[in-house]
């Protein structure tokens, strides 16, 4: 039995992690101080954008985005029904409709063939854009959704809420990192504490577009600039103009400063996710009646390594209920990821239903996410691999 009990993800903090939070504590700024654009500027880096908007969450990070891209009434947005619901969510905070394209049930990713199929029966300018999700931190081929983008003038945003630190090879045979901005006009990233940076609450927006960058940062803090070359008027030095409606979806400092700490762990986080995704891989190989959901082909490259940032490790059995609570009954806390965004009370109330997308409701069935985050030890995990094929023989 396990001392402790075994969630699907968890956050990991250390005492360097506390002693940077008590010691911006301790500063002269809480908020809106130098730890902000510290923290943006690290993550743009770690991802390999231009720019970067650090925000309060991850959903606040997707509603910047559809304000920025000017989501309104008339916008129809594609994303996938498995996801977390914030996604689709950031479409209708702006009155746009969200529709749903099934997924790819070798990946769990949206298919990219039916989204083309979609749009091409439409006319131009029906749909607006795209929001792909790196589900379980398996990177979507940005450059394919690209190619159908250009062709149709749509934009696309990246939720890549699961994959800070995963990559697709790209045709050139480059890897491309998500939220690097070339693809997608605007990513987003989620620090929740089961993502791979934990802030507690908080979100980054990346991209490589200025005039976005420049709307994200006035969206941000209440559509209030106080930028000299910006304003229309001037009072004098306390003046400042509100010149849209925006928010208030900041990130405290005491949260950036842990975002930088815990983002200078982050490679290493990466390795051991892939280490312990190896080590189920090869425990499951061969199991009749466990299917690992597989990584997309676009983001494994030549020589075997892996693109893959596993935020979450599924697999998928038939009976998912039974493996749930005797897993449970053992401590160890699998969950599901996700139940299809399209079949919320919200999203039937808006006219979807259950049988819309087969693919995305047969995954659900059957989908199961097991412990992974970088603290597993090897004993817990080799617990888990026990009593997940021990109750498969059974
Ligand atoms: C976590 C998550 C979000 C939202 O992030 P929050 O910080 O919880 O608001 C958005 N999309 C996906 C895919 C997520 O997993």
């Amino acid at each position: 039995m396990l001392k402790n009990p075994v969630p699907y993800g968890r956050q990991h903090i250390t005492e360097a992690d506390i002693a940077t939070v008590v010691e911006t504590l301790q500063s002269d700024f809480l908020t809106q101080g130098p730890k902000v654009a510290e923290f943006e500027q690290a993550f743009a880096r770690y991802v390999g954008a231009k720019y970067a908007v650090a925000v309060s969450n991850g959903t606040a990070a997707l509603h910047l985005c559809t304000i920025a891209l000017g989501v309104n009434e008339a916008s129809r947005v594609i994303t996938t029904p498995i996801t977390f619901v914030a996604s689709a969510n950031c479409v209708r905070y702006c009155g746009g409709t969200v529709e749903f394209a099934d997924i790819d049930p070798t990946t769990a990713l949206i298919d990219i063939a039916q989204v083309r199929q979609m749009v091409e029966s439409k006319p131009k300018g029906y749909y607006s854009g795209i929001i792909p999700v790196d589900f379980a931190g398996n990177p979507v081929n940005l450059e394919q959704l690209r190619e159908l983008a250009d062709e149709h003038g749509l934009w696309i945003i990246e939720d890549a809420a699961h994959a800070p630190g995963g990559f697709f090879v790209d045709s050139k045979g480059e890897q491309q990192l998500c939220g690097n901005g070339r693809f997608a006009e605007l990513a987003i990233f989620s620090f929740h504490p089961v993502k791979h940076i934990a802030t507690s609450e908080g979100g980054m927006v990346t991209t490589n577009d200025e005039e976005l960058y420049k709307k994200l940062l006035l969206y941000r803090t209440h559509g209030i600039t106080r930028e000299a070359d910006l304003l229309e008027e001037n009072h004098g030095g306390w003046y400042m103009e509100m010149q849209a409606l925006g928010y208030n979806y900041r990130i405290p400092d005491m949260l950036c400063a842990l975002g930088l700490s815990q983002l200078s762990r982050a490679d290493e986080g990466m390795a051991r996710r892939r280490q312990i995704a190896k080590i189920y891989d090869a425990a499951f190989a061969g199991t009749a009646g466990i299917e690992v959901l597989g990584t997309n082909l676009a983001a494994i490259t030549e020589s075997g390594e892996t693109g893959h940032a596993y935020h979450l490790y599924v697999i998928q059995v038939a009976d998912r209920k039974g493996l749930y609570n005797f897993l449970r009954e053992h401590n160890i806390f699998a969950q599901v990821h996700y139940i299809p965004a399209h079949t919320m009370p919200y999203y039937r109330s808006l006219g979807y239903k259950k049988g819309d997308f087969p693919k995305a409701e047969r995954y659900y069935e059957a989908c199961l996410s097991l412990p992974m985050y970088p603290t597993l030890t090897n004993e817990e995990q080799q617990f888990v691999i026990e009593k997940v094929i021990g109750f498969i023989k059974e």
